[in-house]
């Protein structure tokens, strides 16, 4: 039997403003103490809500719903901008000190890790899951300034939804024994994977919570629900799931194929090349994942350009798949916006000299997933890709006004000399002077005196 944590930081992003903020200003006001929420376009108010405080929570501020929402139901709420590079330094932070206690971690998002503490425990005398995370909530506590709480049982299911229970910086357990008392009461839907679908159909079939699940015959709730979701919602629901911590990291479970080009993709040829190349690649990373039983979220294309520019762009889906053709949609979606949106990768008679197609976010198991590395991420492109937007666009206007200045500088220019040329024929006659002011460049050097 194993022994695993699920590690999770109370309010991620809320608590890290909350900890910059005190940080920098000993005397602000914790936003963790009043209701507060990170979001959206502070000051135009709009956006959605990525994290709220828990004092927010209990005017019922959601997660994902817009701001203006939000402060329908609170018009107190104080709401803060996301601060990106502050969460991946409190993240990055918050990991390393889960590693110095086990290299047998799996990050699950920018919040979150599973922790395989088997051997710390078998090998420490004297000490019990409990004691330890509690260690580890005191040490994060104390040297980084937010809480965390964990969740301890024997596989990552178990342990994640222990963590759950009651919060902030708190520890709870959930043993298989301790199955029915803390695991079969909860509703349903908060039944780790189980989407807001899933638990609506089982709802409807009488089946509110997870005990109930559980004492349902596993093949009616596949008839219900469906092969793969019916057998997730009858194993989690009696307790079980993978002990594998995966030890890797996410980045490096991918499955991603490219090939060079025999000829370059450039304007003439790319709508001939470019689908087919890329219906090969989405059917080879497919074909991959099946035999790996993996599915992905993010797609991406890569490419290296002739001049050896390598540029890439990916998007995330709704839900985890490894279908040839949903990956070839939106692979063919992706090469388009970096030929010809705004990176122009095709523009001036460029080409392109190689294309991969890759799926990462892998899943292996469950069927549904929300995860908050994801969103932030999401999010984080779209905010690069609106400064890239001004950027091209500050651009623009500086070389149309560039263009303009030019422009009245020629006409100015033009004016004096059609000036001059009137005053001298005024003086000396018409023949006096030709407008063959551009005489000097063909070539021949004016004699010199
Ligand atoms: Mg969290």
């Amino acid at each position: 039997m194993r022994i695993i944590f699920h590690i999770d930081v109370n309010s991620a992003f809320l608590s890290w403003s909350a900890v910059k903020q005190l940080k920098e200003n000993p005397d602000a006001v914790d936003l963790r103490t009043i209701p507060s929420a990170v979001g959206g376009d502070v000051s135009k108010r709009h956006g959605v809500i990525t994290a709220k405080s828990i004092p927010a929570k209990k005017y019922g501020v959601q997660t994902g719903e817009p701001v203006v929402k939000a402060l329908q139901k609170c018009p107190d709420l104080v709401l803060v901008q996301s601060d990106f590079a502050t969460y991946r330094a409190y993240s990055a932070a918050f990991i390393e000190i889960l590693r110095s206690y086990s290299e047998i971690l799996e990050q699950v998002s920018i919040d979150e890790a599973y922790l395989d503490v088997t051997e710390l425990i078998e090998d420490s005398e004297g000490l019990d899951a409990v004691t330890l995370a509690a260690q580890i909530r005191k040490e994060i506590r104390e040297t980084l300034g937010f809480t965390v709480n964990v969740g301890i049982s024997v596989n990552k299911f178990l342990a994640k939804m222990a963590s759950d229970f009651a919060k902030p910086d708190k520890t709870h357990t959930l043993y298989p024994e301790e199955i029915p008392a803390k695991l079969w009461p909860l509703a349903i839907r908060d039944l780790y994977g189980c989407g807001a679908s899933t638990a609506q159909k089982l709802t409807q079939l009488g089946i509110l919570t997870i005990g109930e699940a559980a004492g349902t015959q596993k093949e009616l709730l596949q008839s219900y629900l469906g092969q793969k979701a019916g057998e997730y919602i009858y194993e989690r629901a009696n307790g079980r799931g993978s002990e594998v911590v995966h030890a890797e990291s996410e980045k490096a479970k991918s499955y991603s194929n490219e090939t060079t080009m025999s000829e370059d993709i450039t304007v003439r040829n790319y709508e001939a090349k470019a689908d087919p190349v890329l219906r090969a690649l989405s059917e080879h990373v497919s074909a991959r994942m099946e035999r790996g039983q993996a599915k992905g979220l993010t797609v991406s294309v890569s490419v290296k350009t002739d001049d050896f520019k390598r540029r890439s762009r990916q998007m995330t889906l709704e839900r985890p798949t490894r279908d040839a053709e949903v990956i070839y949609a939106n692979a063919q979606v992706l090469l388009r916006e970096l030929c010809f949106g705004e990176t122009a990768l095709l523009a001036d008679g460029r080409g392109i000299r190689l294309i991969g197609v890759g799926m990462s976010k892998l899943d292996e198991g469950g069927y549904e997933q929300e995860n908050l590395f994801d969103w932030m991420k999401t999010q984080e492109e779209e905010k690069e890709r609106k400064q890239e937007q001004e950027r091209v666009r500050e651009e623009g206007e500086k070389k149309a006004e560039e263009q303009a200045r030019q422009a009245a500088e020629k006409k100015r220019r033009t004016e004096q000399l059609g000036r001059m040329l009137e005053n001298v024929q005024m003086r000396f006659g018409k023949q006096s002077l030709q407008k063959g002011v551009s005489k000097d460049t063909s070539g021949e050097k004016p004699e010199e005196d």
